[in-house]
């Protein structure tokens, strides 16, 4: 998750009761490769690598009275393809081989049940947390998308960076205080504060930039640390950059719940299996319900920060695979990040954002079928188009790669001009 929704999520979890706190995600990665091969995906070597390091302080700081049974290590979970459905089981084995630490558990949340958070907390308030935890995930890529939004325009140097940081930990206090009633206008009315306080920020005389969209694997495109701060850099050759969002991948993987039980539904009525019909039926019910309330919160918070600025919205899951169909790109069937990435790049080469960029872990698999489909198409369409895969080594022609892509997204921004995200 991204740093922001790290912190919201973990503060609605101790408005629940629940002691819950963000760790390190800096410096861990010695030991995650120590304890790793190396054929790895980046982010499982980092988050091993994270949880090793936060035990390992608080041996040193509790010593004798450290007990890791007391710990739940918490990170969601999706069941593949790709490698990532294996990251907990792989991470059980490396705790498992270290004294005292098979006794330390892990709390994966899977996107098999649309991580329904089931099991974390007494049955009665399951409905009400995991209606907050998705609260707090779309307030995290909104103050997000703010900071993307102004920085690139701001009067003082740092003074965006100092408003979220700032920003974050009072939301954080607003999650604990208002989370566990579900009283989202209090915490609405904080986000709008905030937000009016960023307008401040901005320099009107700074003309606008060109707009780059970016997608990608979910670890690699929120975590600066791992992605070495891509944005950072980009703004730094003069972008302005829209991120695609974690609510759009929490909203995808009920999306994706409720197609397989469509699907599954179609199948066994055509052979008149009833048991199996009404299980399915249960669940189109219920991922159908849960997606119409995320849809619609979500708006509603849009809807809200807009009337103050205009921050870029989210693409809906469903349009997606219509844009994936329509082209016919690729499936839903297969599944992973792609069908998110590969239909997100084509809908902001349509919006006229001025280049795209896909971030992801060195040899990702969703990752690089996205590239290998969406290349071809962006070189057609002469829209600049830039992949940034990453591990730990520092690439040294990476910065000149970033300089002309963005030479060529200030081309394409004077031949074509750009999607208006105006804050003047
Ligand atoms: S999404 Fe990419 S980085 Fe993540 S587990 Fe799958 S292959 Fe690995």
């Amino acid at each position: 998750m991204n740093r922001i929704g790290s912190h919201l999520l973990a503060a609605t979890f101790r408005g629940f009761g629940i002691d819950a706190e963000v760790m390190e995600n800096d410096k861990g990665l010695d030991l995650g490769m120590e304890y790793t091969s190396g054929k790895e995906c980046y982010p499982c070597q980092i988050t091993t690598g994270n949880i090793l390091y936060y035990m390992k302080k608080e041996q040193e700081r509790l010593g004798a009275s450290f007990k890791p049974e007391k710990y739940i290590y918490f990170m969601p979970e999706a069941d593949g393809p790709c490698r990532f459905g294996m990251y907990n089981k792989y991470q059980r084995i490396v705790l498992d081989s270290i004294d005292n630490l098979d006794r330390l558990k892990i709390g994966s949340l899977s996107t098999d049940d649309g991580y329904s958070l089931n099991g974390l907390i007494e049955d009665e308030k399951v409905r009400d947390l995991r209606k907050t935890s998705y609260f707090s995930v779309v307030v995290a890529d909104i103050l997000d998308r703010l900071l993307w939004r102004i920085r690139p325009y701001e009067k003082e140097p740092g003074s965006t960076d100092d408003l979220i940081e700032n920003s974050m930990h009072v939301m954080e206090d607003v999650f604990v205080k208002y989370g566990s009633q579900n009283e989202f206008e209090k915490i609405l009315d904080t986000l709008e504060e905030v937000v009016r306080k960023g307008k401040e920020i901005v320099d009107p005389d700074i003309p606008p930039k060109p707009l780059i969209g970016m997608v990608g694997e979910i670890y690699l495109r929120t975590q600066v640390n791992a992605n070495q701060d891509v944005i950072r850099v980009l703004e730094r050759y003069g972008a302005e950059v829209v991120n695609a969002s974690i609510a759009e991948w929490v909203n995808y993987t009920t999306y994706d719940e409720l197609r397989d039980a469509k699907i599954g539904f179609r199948m066994n009525l055509k052979q008149f299996r009833l048991k199996p019909l009404r299980e399915y039926l249960k669940n189109a019910l219920n991922f159908g319900v849960e997606l119409f309330y995320q849809q619609s919160k979500q708006k509603q918070v849009y809807k809200r920060v807009r009337a103050l600025i205009d921050l870029a919205e989210d693409h809906q899951v469903a349009h997606l695979e219509k844009t994936l169909k329509e082209q016919d790109l690729f499936s839903f069937d297969v599944g992973t990040e792609a069908c998110l990435s590969i239909p997100g790049i084509v809908e902001y080469a349509r919006e006229g954002y001025n280049g795209v960029v896909n971030v992801y872990p060195f040899t990702c698999m969703p990752s690089t079928l996205t590239s290998a489909i969406v290349k071809p198409l962006m070189n057609k369409l002469r829209i600049p188009y830039l992949d940034t895969p990453y591990d730990s080594s520092f690439q040294p022609g990476r910065e000149a790669a970033i300089r002309t892509f963005m030479y060529q997204a200030h081309q394409h921004f004077e031949r074509n001009g750009r999607k208006d995200l105006s804050v003047h």
